[in-house]
C-alpha cells in the first residue's frame, strides 16, 4: 500500500480505492485542489498593468536579475482556488461538530456584526487613550462579567488561548510562592488532564507528579492528600473534568491543597457547562483560565484566534500580570500600567505586548449582553441536557466507562461495545465521515480505553441530535452484524482516505517538489 491512500487515479492498485476511483481525482463536487504553483503559469496575470515608464533603478547590485517565479492566474482561477480551499474547512457553520473538550458552539452572527463596528474593528493599540475609551470600557465590562460569573477577585484578559492562560495562572502561582520565600517545585496533575496542563507546569520549571484517577475518571481526594508535601506548589485540576463529569470532591480537594500551603489552578476549558450554576471562587479555585472561544462562542478551530482570560482569587490577585481588571468601589477598572497599581499589587509582568485578542473580547461581550444572565445559565443547562440526551439515546448500544452517571456538557464512551467485532474506535470514527459527521474526540482522555468523547453543545436542535443518534445506532448495528469491510474501508466518500498519520508526523516532507503531470504519470 502506498503511504497515503488518496483514491486518485495515479494510486490505482492501492488498497481500498478501486470502487470509488474517478479519472480526475475529484469526488462528487469536491474538486482536487492543487497548489497555486502547480496550476499557475508565468505568462498569465489577473490584472492589466501598464508598461512601466522608463526609469533608472537605484538598487545597484541589489536589483533582481532572475524572474520572480510567481505563478500567474486569471481572476476566476484565483477565485476558485480560494473558495474551494475555504470549503475544505469543516466548521460548525457546516454541520454538527461533536468534538468533545473543544466546545464547538455556534458563533451568533450578531457577534460578527458588533466586532466589525469601526470603533472596535479599526482601532490600534498605540492610539491615545482618549480616542479608545469605549474599547477600554468594553474590556472592563468583560472583566466585570467574568469576575461576577466566577466569584473571583480580578482577571487578566490578555492571554491568547487556553494554554496561554494556563501559563499565565501558573506564572502567578510561581510569583506568589517566590514572594513567600519558598521553593516549592511540584505540581500535581490528574491522569485525565489535557496535555497542555503538564506541559505548562514543566515549561516553567515545575516537576509534574501524576494523580491517579478512579475508574470513572474522577479524582479521589485521598489520592491527592497522599501526594501533598511542603514541596507541592499547586494542583492543576479540570472541572468539569475531561471525562465530562463534575468533580464532586472539589471542595475537599481545595481545602487539602490550601492546608498544605499550595494553590489550586483550575483548567476552566469546560466552563460552558457550569456558567450561572457554580462559582469557582466558592469551590476554592485560585486561578482559572476561561476559553472565550469555548464558552462565549467566539470562533475557533480554523475560524479565528482564541482568547484565554485568567480569573484570580484574593490569594493570587496581587500577582496578576498587567493589564488586569479589578473591581473598585465605583465599578470595574482596567489597570494598564504600574502607575495605576494599588499598594501590595505586584504583577509578575506581562503576557503580551498589548491587551490580547480585542476582536474576541467584543464577540464575548456581545454574546453575554445578548443572552443576559438568565440566557447564559440556560445555555449551560441546554449544553448539559443535549449531552445527556445523546447519552440516553446511545447507552443501550454503546458502553460508558462511568457506569450510567449523568454527565455534564459531554458524554464519554469507551470501545467496550466494539469488543469482538473487529472494528476499532478509529474505524468507527472514519465511518462517521462517510455519513457526513465530523467524528467526536477520539482516544482522549487517555484514562479510558478507546475513548469517544461527544460534545454536541447547546446550539444543536433536537432534530439534529435525533439524526446523529440514529446514525450512530445504525453504525453500531452494522459493526455488530459483522460488516467489518465497511468500517475498514471508511472513509469511502471523502476526498482523502486514510492517511498514515504516524509517518506524516515522524517523517514530514518539508520540501515541495513539482509533481509529475498526470498525463506523463499515466504512461
Ligand atoms: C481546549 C482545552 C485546553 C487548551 O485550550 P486552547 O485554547 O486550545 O489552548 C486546555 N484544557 C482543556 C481541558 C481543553 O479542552
Amino acid at each position: 500500500m502506498t503511504m497515503n491512500t488518496q483514491g486518485r487515479p495515479t494510486d490505482a492498485g492501492s488498497a481500498g480505492t478501486s470502487s470509488t476511483d474517478t479519472f480526475t481525482g475529484n469526488r462528487g463536487l469536491q474538486i482536487e485542489e492543487a497548489l497555486l504553483f502547480e496550476v499557475g503559469r508565468h505568462d498569465v496575470t489577473g490584472v492589466d498593468l501598464d508598461e512601466p515608464v522608463a526609469f533608472a533603478p537605484r538598487l545597484g547590485k541589489l536589483a533582481r536579475t532572475s524572474a520572480i517565479d510567481l505563478p500567474g492566474l486569471s481572476e476566476p482561477e484565483a477565485m476558485r482556488h480560494y473558495v474551494r480551499l475555504s470549503q475544505k474547512n469543516y466548521a460548525i457553520d457546516s454541520g454538527l461538530y461533536p468534538l468533545g473538550s473543544c466546545t464547538m458552539k455556534h458563533n451568533p452572527r450578531l457577534n460578527e456584526k458588533v466586532a466589525r463596528l469601526g470603533g472596535f474593528g479599526d482601532i490600534h493599540p498605540l492610539q491615545p487613550l482618549s480616542t479608545v475609551s469605549g474599547a477600554v470600557e468594553l474590556m472592563a465590562e468583560l472583566g466585570r462579567w467574568l469576575i461576577e460569573m466566577t466569584g473571583m477577585t480580578s482577571v487578566a484578559l490578555s492571554p491568547k488561548a487556553g494554554a496561554h492562560g494556563e501559563l499565565c495562572g501558573m506564572m502567578a502561582i510561581k510569583a506568589a510562592i517566590a514572594a513567600r520565600g519558598e521553593a516549592r517545585d511540584i505540581v500535581l496533575v490528574p491522569e485525565s488532564a489535557h496535555g497542555t496542563n503538564p506541559a505548562t507546569a514543566a515549561l516553567i520549571g515545575f516537576k509534574v507528579v501524576t494523580v491517579p484517577a478512579r475508574p470513572d475518571g474522577t479524582v479521589d481526594p485521598a489520592a491527592v492528600k497522599a501526594l501533598l508535601s511542603p514541596q507541592v506548589a499547586a494542583i492543576m485540576l479540570t472541572n468539569p473534568n475531561t471525562c465530562g463529569l463534575f468533580e464532586r470532591d472539589v471542595v475537599e480537594i481545595a481545602a487539602a491543597i490550601h492546608a498544605a500551603g499550595a494553590y489550586f489552578y483550575c483548567d476552566g476549558a469546560n466552563f460552558n457547562a457550569i456558567v450561572g450554576k457554580a462559582k469557582v471562587g466558592e469551590l476554592g479555585v485560585d486561578a482559572m483560565h476561561i476559553n472565550l472561544h469555548k464558552t462565549f462562542s467566539t470562533p475557533h478551530g480554523g475560524g479565528g484566534p482564541g482568547a484565554g482570560p485568567v480569573v484570580f482569587s484574593e490569594r493570587l490577585a496581587a500577582f496578576a500580570p498587567l493589564p488586569f481588571v479589578r473591581i473598585d468601589a465605583d465599578g470595574p477598572v482596567l489597570v494598564e500600567d504600574e502607575a495605576a497599581l494599588k499598594s501590595g499589587e505586584q504583577p509578575f509582568g506581562r503576557m503580551v505586548a498589548f491587551h490580547g485578542q480585542m476582536g474576541m473580547f467584543v464577540r464575548a461581550v456581545s454574546y453575554m449582553l445578548s443572552h443576559g444572565a438568565d440566557g447564559l445559565q440556560q445555555a449551560s443547562e441546554d449544553a448539559v441536557l443535549n449531552a445527556n440526551y445523546v447519552r440516553a439515546g446511545l447507552r443501550d448500544v454503546m458502553s460508558q466507562p462511568s457506569g450510567d452517571r449523568t454527565c455534564m456538557h459531554e458524554v464519554l464512551f469507551d470501545d467496550h461495545f466494539l469488543d469482538g467485532t473487529g472494528v476499532t474506535t478509529l474505524d468507527f470514527a472514519k465511518a462517521m465521515i462517510d455519513e457526513g459527521y465530523h467524528p467526536m474526540t477520539m482516544y482522549f482522555p487517555l484514562v479510558v480505553h478507546g475513548a469517544m468523547l461527544i460534545e454536541p453543545t447547546e446550539s444543536e436542535s433536537k432534530a439534529s441530535l435525533d439524526l446523529f443518534i440514529a446514525t450512530l445506532r445504525h453504525l453500531v448495528m452494522r459493526a455488530k452484524a459483522g460488516d467489518v469491510e465497511r468500517f475498514r474501508e471508511a472513509p469511502r466518500f471523502a476526498p482523502r482516505r486514510r492517511l498514515d498519520e504516524t509517518r506524516a508526523a515522524r517523517a514530514p516532507k518539508l520540501k515541495w517538489e513539482r509533481p509529475q503531470p498526470l498525463s506523463e504519470a499515466a504512461e
